[in-house]
């Protein structure tokens, strides 16, 4: 018997651990997530044996702790054996990036939070190859693992051999974007200017899912849901979407988070499809997606070197009730056919919404608690505060917008059961997506991000808060802008508006020509010729608009429908002539790219929160209505002026927090203007 030297036992070990270049994969997203980072892009090169590259935004690495980095045994994330119970990171053995550096070439790029530059270095066998050197970074950290398995000869062969990995990386980068919806993934071949996977965060896990694994699983995917009433011995609770009747696969995907963590659990898994092949026989390879939650000191998370196994307390127990659960699910399911109708309720889900701020506030306040605020830069109020400030003194807001339910109750939205095919696959879709992230003015994105909105200063105009600053912003442009990114994400996954009668296009292109006052002169002939044109138009392309912007057109040359670009929110309806005039003649029907650009423009602008074609009963237009004494009108403008805004309040800007990227040219097209800053408002005081 002779004792192993150091350096074998390791390479032993590291084998076991990263097993192939996805466990390597997975290793580092794990760190990128402990790492609180809201973006991972992952680079893979010949399936990850040559190069794996794996970029976060998280807190970094700081300087101090680079040398024993990629020792065994080095980890941030556990000190004692009993923090293992209650460990909530995803690592915590300390040995993935080492066992990196004995089967592979590591290189760590990292910066900290303030540091003015970042550090590189090489990582062999555990240790540092050379002094960490100074280098340009961005936030974050980016781990460059390069040939792996090198030194392990079988490995690689066998690896070259049997399939490439590349899959694999792509199935678990999915998976994580469907349960960490608030973080960005992407994931691409080498020198690919598409990414496999392109996730952008989102709030709606059905959202998430959707981008990742398209709209047609989506449509057949229902809510799941149970916890434990006997919370006695068994605390747990599940939540998910399993797919219904209509969804048939070839194979069975169980994406399974326990406590946040990406594991298999072969006995709920066939629990699961022992369930659907005894209740749904012809889909019984379904689509699960599950995430269940116990107290941490419940599972040990520790039987599996790749932890990619976790062992549960009662596991029995809560697989039945798992099980009973989905079955039932089925079976009612299984009679009634899936009509999904959405309920228009605005009240409800402000309220809603207020909750689920409140929560969040709390979190953030008791973390936030010790910081001490220069008092020059102290402020009243809280970008997770849903309403404005001011705006709660001016008029009994919320009763105000149930009087106007009726507009609202003309939207029955219907989900389009069309197949979009791979409609959002399309590259032209992808690059214009992509130009809209990198035109994205960093400095507004925050500002659009924590802002909190105090009130309306005009009819374009409304006042924002960011920090100590008051800003103005165009709340025509910002929605425009809003509305045309929102095109281009929902895109070929749209929910449709049916408008209550079909609307003849001819008559509404006639409509928008008589008011264009360019067109002016020309005699109603023309006109009537160019409305034809342009209805036409829109005619030959029907299949295509409704396929990707659910615009439908009806054969009798009606539009039906139109796409629900933002949640409880339908465009102004007086501006739908308009609209297809333009949808007719702005739009570029023979380039792929400048279709989709152009539609989503038009889409933009017809959605954007124009001001209302009524004069502002409560401004100077008061007057027009006194002299026609005419109250119907009068009260047509009231609804539709407290409607606006009402929506841009409630609906538009909590929606740009989450999805507007806003582009540079806003910071100077007076999109947004700072009209004041306490700092100077201060000094302004102090000297009085
Ligand atoms: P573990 O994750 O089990 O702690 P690892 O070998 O994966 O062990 O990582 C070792 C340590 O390196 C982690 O504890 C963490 O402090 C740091 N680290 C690794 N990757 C990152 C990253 N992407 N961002 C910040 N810190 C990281
Ligand atoms: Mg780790």
């Amino acid at each position: 018997i002779r004792r192993l030297e150091e350096s074998v036992v390791n390479r032993i070990a590291a084998g076991e651990v990263i097993q192939r270049p996805s466990s390597a994969v997975k290793e580092l997203v794990e760190n990128s997530l402990d790492a609180g980072a809201s973006t991972v892009s992952v680079t893979v090169k010949d399936g990850g044996l040559k190069l794996i590259q794996v970029s976060d935004d998280g807190h970094g690495i700081r300087f101090e702790d680079l040398p024993i980095l990629c020792e065994r045994h080095t980890t941030s994330k556990l000190s004692a054996y009993e923090d293992l119970q209650t460990i909530k990171s995803m690592g915590f053995r300390g040995e993935a990036l080492a066992s990196m550096t004995y089967v592979g070439h590591v290189t760590v790029t990292t910066i900290t939070e303030g540091q003015l530059h970042g550090y590189r270095v090489s990582y062999k066998d555990g240790v540092m190859e050379n002094e960490p050197k100074p280098c340009a970074a961005v936030k974050g950290t980016q781990v460059m693992v390069e040939n792996l398995f090198y030194n392990m000869v079988a490995r690689r062969k066998t690896l070259q051999n049997s399939n490439d990995d590349y899959p694999k990386i792509v199935d678990f980068i999915s998976r994580f974007a469907v349960h960490h919806i608030n973080v960005n993934f992407s994931c691409r071949k080498h020198g690919a200017n598409r990414a496999d996977v392109h996730s952008a965060s989102t709030s709606s896990r059905l959202d998430a899912i959707r981008n990742v694994y398209g709209a047609s699983v989506v449509r057949d995917l229902m809510e799941i849901e149970v916890s434990d009433e006997n919370a006695g011995d068994a605390v747990f609770k599940m939540d998910g979407y399993i797919s219904n009747a209509n969804y048939v696969a070839k194979k069975i995907t169980m994406i399974l988070f326990i406590n946040d963590r990406l594991v298999d659990c072969t006995s709920l898994k066939r629990a699961i499809e022992f369930v659907y092949s005894a209740t749904l026989p012809q889909a019984s390879k379904p689509f699960i997606y599950m995430s269940i939650n116990l107290p941490p000191e419940h599972i040990d998370v520790n039987i599996h070197p790749t932890k990619k196994e976790v062992s549960l307390l009662n596991q029995e127990r809560i697989i039945e009730i798992i099980k009973n659960t989905i079955e039932e699910k089925l079976r009612s399911s299984n009679t009634t056919r899936i009509f999904q109708t959405q309920a228009v309720n605005p009240s409800a889900l402000t309220q809603a919404n207020m909750q689920k701020e409140k929560g969040t506030e709390v979190k953030m306040s008791s973390g936030m608690k010790s910081q001490k605020i220069p008092v020059s830069q102290m402020v009243r109020t809280d970008p997770r505060d849903p309403s404005g400030r001011l705006h709660t003194y001016w008029h009994g807001q919320s009763s105000n917008h149930e009087k106007k339910s009726d507009l609202v109750s003309v939207r029955n939205v219907v989900r389009s059961r069309r197949n979009p095919k791979d409609a959002c696959d399309l590259s032209s879709r992808h690059e214009l997506l992509t130009e809209v992230d990198s035109n994205c003015h960093p400095g507004l994105l925050s500002i659009v991000k924590n802002c909190t909105y105090v009130g309306l200063a005009d009819e374009v105009f409304a006042l924002i808060q960011h920090n100590t600053r008051l800003y103005l912003v165009n709340v025509v442009n910002v929605s425009k802008e809003l509305m045309y990114q929102q095109a281009l994400c929902r895109f070929g996954n749209f929910n449709a508006i049916q408008l209550s009668e079909p609307a003849p296009l001819r008559e509404l292109l006639l409509m928008a020509l008589k008011d264009d006052v360019l067109m002016g002169d020309e005699n109603d002939e023309e006109k009537l010729e160019i409305a034809e044109v342009n209805s036409e138009i829109l005619k030959e392309n029907a299949e295509m608009i409704n396929e990707y912007f659910s615009i439908h057109i009806d054969k009798d040359g009606n539009l039906t429908r139109l796409p629900v670009v933002l949640d409880q929110y339908t465009p102004d309806t007086d501006r739908l002539p308009e609209f297809l005039l333009n949808m007719g003649n702005d739009v570029t029907w023979d380039d792929e790219k400048e279709c989709f650009r152009t539609a989503a423009a038009a889409i933009g602008n017809f959605y954007a929160l124009h001001p209302p074609i009524l004069p502002n009963p409560s401004g100077s237009g008061i007057q027009l209505y006194k002299k026609d004494i005419d109250q119907e009108l009068l009260a047509e403008a009231e609804t539709a002026w407290s409607q606006r805004e009402w929506i841009i309040q409630h609906v538009l800007f909590p929606s740009m927090r989450l999805f507007l990227k806003p582009p540079k040219s806003m910071a100077t097209d007076g999109t947004f203007v700072q009209v004041a800053s306490l700092e100077k408002l201060y000094k302004i005081f102090e000297r009085c």
